[in-house]
């Protein structure tokens, strides 16, 4: 059977068929068709096949039935019970992944497109609560893109989806219900700031009101005057370092196992814990502690993020001394290893002179965390085709600056902020480091400005990238490909 045949047979003749997305299994066929830029399931074969889709318009053929229905969730949840690669996979034999924090439910097919030849599990799906809320996305929504996109592209090698950046056991629930094989704990509401900056007699008084002395011995016989080999390093507890890390994470270890215990269990999930959005970098001996009381307790993780030193800022290359960089991640690494587990790089976007050094020194596998950089990329295309939408964002982008500073901490104020006139051109706004960063932290206030019940910018962005599609996916492609070729993945 022609299943281009089927499809002239429907009144909308106008649909195309993406050949990409052909299957056929049991003798009976499924295939995305496209009417302009709307997408459709059409769905060929025997009529008790087709019992638990809902069609918009349905013909019959020779002993055939055909069906033509949205990208529903219903039609969605049929397409699960048929295809296993539908559903996202954990990273538990996985070496390399990387997270694409899609927001605009677009960018999947070209990321399909670069990850299709690629050793490393692509994590389509990847948000936090945060960008849901800036984006009006459930975690329903974000995943179901993602999984109609590996249909669409046919790509059977398995895709993550990761409930990133989850600070309670609601937000936890939430993501775990919505089909999320693997979540992010973000313990940083459990983890104290401002101990490291404390004198000797204030520590010992905060260690001593704080930690049993029950506690206190255990963790002592364990750690104190030690030194903890392994790899190139050694780590040695003395006093100070003990009840710092003691005093900033131990509550966030608690944490991490009531989370384990009550989702990562039961749900058998893929375990990541990050401890990177706190306000200093973590320090061997705290990733070691760190390490030594999640083994104790017998929790596994896939990934842990710490806080690197330098600076991770969004949307631009690593800030700080390379070379310190390199032998502190050797450190984490080392660490990584002895336990078991590989090290995560949060705001991985457009860090590039680091990327040889995470490739070279985690030989053993890596977890590499973008997303704003993908919205950055659909701007570019904006900028490409509509340069004067492009210079309205950002003239809007610098008016709700302020407001935006609220969720994400950067440099740029509005005073100090380029002018396009200074820029010189649109394009030029994508490449300047203060432009990239406001376009980046103003993306939810972009998509949800109104006026008069209308979107004032999101519309316009959806039809410029569906327009221009093979713009947005040259342009994530060569994009994300540098990331990867950074990271010496072949
Ligand atoms: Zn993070």
């Amino acid at each position: 059977m022609n299943i281009k045949d089927i499809v002239s047979k429907f009144k909308l003749s106008d649909l195309t068929v993406v050949d990409s997305s052909v299957q056929e299994l049991d003798g009976n066929f499924y295939v995305i068709v496209k009417k302009n830029h709307q997408k459709f399931l059409l769905v060929v074969g025997s009529k008790e096949n087709a019992n638990d889709f809902i069609f918009e318009e349905e013909i019959t053929v020779g002993n055939y039935t055909a069906g033509i229905g949205y990208l529903s969730d219903v039609n969605y949840e049929a397409m699960l019970d048929r295809f296993e690669w539908m559903h996202a996979k954990t990273r538990h034999d996985v070496k390399y992944s990387f997270g694409l924090g899609d927001r605009l439910g677009l960018a999947s097919l070209a990321h399909l497109n670069l990850f299709k030849d690629k050793d490393v599990m692509p994590v389509l799906a990847q948000q936090s609560i945060r960008e849901l809320m800036l984006t009006g996305r459930t975690y329903n929504e974000v995943l179901e893109s993602a999984a109609w996109a590996v249909f669409e592209k046919g790509y059977t090698k398995g895709f993550g989806a990761d409930g990133d950046h989850l600070k309670n056991p609601y937000e936890v629930e939430y993501a775990v219900s919505a089909g999320f094989p693997m979540i992010t704990l973000d313990a940083s509401e459990h983890i104290k700031n401002g101990i490291n900056s404390l004198s000797d007699t204030e520590l010992k008084n905060l260690y001593d009101q704080t930690i049993s002395s029950r506690l206190q011995k255990q963790l002592e016989e364990a750690y104190l005057n030690q030194t903890f080999s392994f790899g190139k390093t050694n780590i040695t507890f003395t006093l100070r370092t003990l009840m710092e890390s003691v005093l900033i994470y131990m509550d966030a270890i608690y944490f991490a196992q009531e989370i384990y215990h009550d989702f990562v269990i039961p749900y058998e999930l893929d375990f990541e814990v990050s401890i990177d959005e706190t306000a200093v970098p973590t320090t061997p001996e705290n990733h070691y502690f760190i390490a030594n009381e999640l083994k104790k307790r017998d929790i596994e993780v896939v990934t842990m993020a710490p806080r690197f030193c330098g600076e991770f800022q969004k949307a631009i290359d690593y800030i700080g001394d390379v070379d310190v960089f390199e032998k502190e991640y050797q450190v984490h690494q080392d660490i990584a290893s002895e336990f078991g587990y590989k090290l995560s790089i949060h705001s991985g976007s457009d860090k590039f002179s680091v990327f040889p050094i995470i490739g070279k020194i985690s030989k053993s596998g890596w977890h590499v965390k973008t997303a704003g950089t993908n919205w950055l990329e659909a701007l570019r295309v904006v900028a490409k085709n509509d340069p004067k939408l492009m210079q309205e964002i950002y003239e809007y982008s610098l008016s709700v600056l302020d407001k935006a500073k609220q969720y994400y901490v950067i440099d740029s104020t509005k005073e100090n902020a380029p002018t396009l006139e200074s820029i010189g051109s649109v394009d030029g706004l994508l490449e300047n480091d203060a432009t990239r960063q406001i376009l980046h932290v103003t993306f939810g206030l972009i998509l949800n400005e109104k006026f008069e019940g209308e979107y004032v910018f999101k519309d316009k962005i959806y039809t410029i990238l569906n327009d221009h599609f093979d713009d947005y996916e040259s342009m994530l492609n060569s994009h994300i490909g540098r990331h990867l070729d950074g990271l010496g993945v072949a």
